[in-house]
């Protein structure tokens, strides 16, 4: 059986326009996916969850049309489930049993009606007052939001501190409004905010304020949910052209530049009509599908088979409908360029599936002689990230894996420093949106075993 569809913008209105794509499903057709659900006794779903989430049983709360009760279901394991409802990678719909006969149950989608219309309905509740120890948490990205929230269910008085102006770190700036909103970010800020969380924004830990300081203002731990160090600058040859651009750095000009594009084509694509996007994972995605809305053609490009890419199968549709041009099998070498060292072009090889020894061991390998160069006058790069080496500075003491990035003792998620966990992408580069939240609950787990067991 298939998913029932959800309601979306037609593919000819929403490549003139920045607005979210998909607006989820009806409630007949949430209920009817509900029913769907064969609620297994042993789900496997919940185990592909890394938040563990009951899925059967919001599934079935949902059934009954008790959406506050489902959405406090959610919650139980679930930080930002208005968040998740969009933008998780969803394994637990890769492991659903139906998916071998058909269409997986739409979990993903039915998170978000549940947060969606639980929310509205709960909204009389009154905000917590806390009177734990006193936690400071530095970030406001997912993993920032979500320990600030477990922290506080567990009667912490939290403090989040953001460098930026506005709260949501890369869930603000690094995912478009296309498959994110700001009002929705915002609403799971007030939610955190009901939970008793306070923030201070334009507050840069190691500039503005120092851990000595969170100390001196009576912090008795501090989780660090840092995030990455942004684009990796090694990461292809002719990176340095002109018309090349990062990921990172295009996706927030977008979002900041939106809604007038004009801001965004004029600042950075003036006189470019076909734009290569090298990557296969959300932001490559992302990258094409904003370049689509700014009038340009767009290629995503990469080495994997395209069953195998790493996002949604709903957000790959959407993109393919609109126009992204796939280009798999097809690995980056180096960036070309003109005389006047502008990008014209990208070398690539084929890839293709071999068995070099012939023991059965298929691998993805180069075609010999397959080299070509696939014309481009820009070039968006969302292939890698690097750590984020500025963490090290601005707080002194803390040491890095042979990777780079921000050291923790396995499972109590200390760093060397007394006091001080870290949490989300710093720790191992970029996670899912739910692998952050999971790695924030690890961290807010710690916390609360030092200060709560005897
Ligand atoms: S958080 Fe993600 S993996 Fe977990 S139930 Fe929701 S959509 Fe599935």
């Amino acid at each position: 059986m298939l998913q029932p569809p959800q309601k979306i913008q037609s593919k000819e209105k929403r490549v003139k326009n920045f607005q979210e794509v998909c607006q989820g499903f009806s409630r007949a057709n949430a209920l009817g996916e509900a029913r769907r659900c064969p609620q297994c006794s042993d789900p496997v779903c919940v185990r592909a969850c890394p938040l563990n989430i009951d899925i059967p049983g919001f599934i079935r709360l949902l059934r009954e049309s008790d959406f506050p009760a489902a959405l406090q279901k959610i919650k139980e394991g679930n930080a930002l489930p208005d968040i998740c409802g969009r933008v998780c990678g969803a394994p637990c719909e890769r492991a659903c049993i139906l998916k071998k006969e058909g269409d997986p149950i739409a979990i993903r989608a039915l998170e978000r009606y549940v947060s969606d219309h639980g929310q509205a309905l709960s909204i009389l509740k009154k905000k917590r007052v806390s009177s734990g120890p006193p936690v400071a948490v530095i970030g406001s990205g997912a993993a920032g939001l979500a320990a600030a929230y477990y922290l506080a269910r567990r009667d912490f008085q939290v403090t989040v501190f953001e460098s930026f102006p506005f709260l949501g770190g890369v869930l603000r700036y690094g995912i478009p409004e296309i498959r994110l909103p700001d009002k929705t970010i915002d609403m799971a800020v007030a939610d955190i905010e009901e939970e008793g969380v306070r923030f201070e924004t334009l507050s840069r830990v190691g500039q503005s304020l120092t851990i000595d300081d969170l100390w001196a203002r009576g912090f008795r731990a501090v989780i660090l949910a840092v995030g990455t160090g942004g684009a990796d600058l090694k990461q292809i040859p002719g990176h340095f052209l002109g018309g090349v651009f990062f990921s990172e750095e295009f996706l927030m000009k977008v979002n900041v530049s939106e809604p007038d594009p004009a801001l965004i084509n004029d600042a950075l694509f003036r006189r470019c009509k076909r734009v290569a996007i090298l990557g296969a994972g959300n932001k490559a995605l992302d990258c094409a599908r904003l370049c689509l809305r700014l009038g340009k053609a767009a290629s995503l490009i990469f080495p994997q088979a395209e069953d195998e890419i790493a996002v949604h199968p709903s957000d790959f549709k959407n993109a393919q409908e609109e126009g992204v041009t796939i280009v798999p099998l097809t690995r980056p070498l180096k960036l070309q360029g003109t005389a006047d060292q502008d990008v014209c072009g990208v070398l690539c090889d084929r890839m293709d599936y071999a068995d070099p020894k012939g023991d059965g061991q298929w691998q993805l390998m180069a075609v010999p002689d397959s080299a070509f160069v696939f014309e481009a006058d820009a070039v968006i790069l969302a292939m890698g990230h690097k750590p984020n080496m500025a963490v090290f500075d601005l707080v002194p003491g803390l040491t890095s894996t042979k990777k780079g990035y921000l050291w923790v003792e396995e499972l109590t998620m200390k760093t060397p420093l007394a006091h001080v966990y870290a949490a989300g992408d710093a720790l191992s580069g970029q996670l899912d949106v739910v692998g952050a939240i999971a790695s924030a609950r690890e961290a807010a787990a710690a916390v609360e075993k030092e200060f709560l067991e005897p």
